[in-house]
């Protein structure tokens, strides 16, 4: 599924849901959920976030480019701090150094919940509790969608490989699929336009 589509299913879900969210609704919230949205697929060197991250737009360059920034913060932790967010962060960039696209952990409900405590965490450093709710509606929601395309998703790796997908999937890149997420980002761009004045003028 393209990035583009994540974040649009994600914001609408954000938008049909904010009102039994702890937030409520704010442009923080907004972006959190966008951005969870996109991040599993940090995963593929040439996905929308690694765009505006890697130099080079290859598996060789991920794997180094998160890899020195896992082992920095491990090091750092080591000589410095000795604080579990450090090694929390040292070793999803590890992770996301190692997971090939769609195999590992960034798509699994381990991976959601190693990337979860490092927004809680952060959350709760700045007294915004609810962030880390933001956060889970954006990557639960990805998770969800690949699960309609027919390569599904690795959803308790590492203990058990077997994909997870709907009965019903597309072939992200196809024909049909692209027509599929094409008219689902038009239902989500008419639906935030209705919902839009909801939010505005409560
Ligand atoms: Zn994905």
């Amino acid at each position: 599924m393209k990035g583009k589509t994540h974040i649009g299913m994600g914001l609408i879900t954000y938008l049909s849901i904010y009102n039994i969210l702890p937030g409520k609704f704010n442009f923080m919230g907004l972006l959190l959920v966008a951005f969870a949205s996109i991040l599993p697929d940090v995963d593929h060197p040439k996905s929308i976030v690694n765009k505006y991250i890697l130099p080079f737009k290859n598996k060789f360059t991920k794997v180094i480019f998160y890899g020195c920034i896992g082992i920095t913060f491990i090091w750092y932790d080591y000589l410095y701090t000795d604080a579990p967010i450090m090694k929390a962060i040292g070793i999803s960039f590890i992770i996301i150094a190692v997971s090939s696209h769609r195999n590992g952990l960034t798509h699994s409900f381990t991976g959601m919940i190693m990337f979860s405590f490092i927004v809680g965490y952060l959350g709760n450093m700045y007294n915004i509790h609810y962030l880390v709710y933001y956060f889970m509606v954006g990557y639960g929601m990805h998770l969800l969608c690949d699960m309609f395309t027919n390569r599904g998703v690795p959803l308790f790796y590492p203990v058990e490989n077997k994909k997870f997908k709907f009965p019903l999937t597309y072939r992200t890149n196809s024909k049909v699929g692209s027509a599929i997420e094409e008219l689902l980002m038009i239902c989500g761009i008419l639906f935030t336009i209705y919902r839009l004045p909801v939010i505005f003028y409560k």
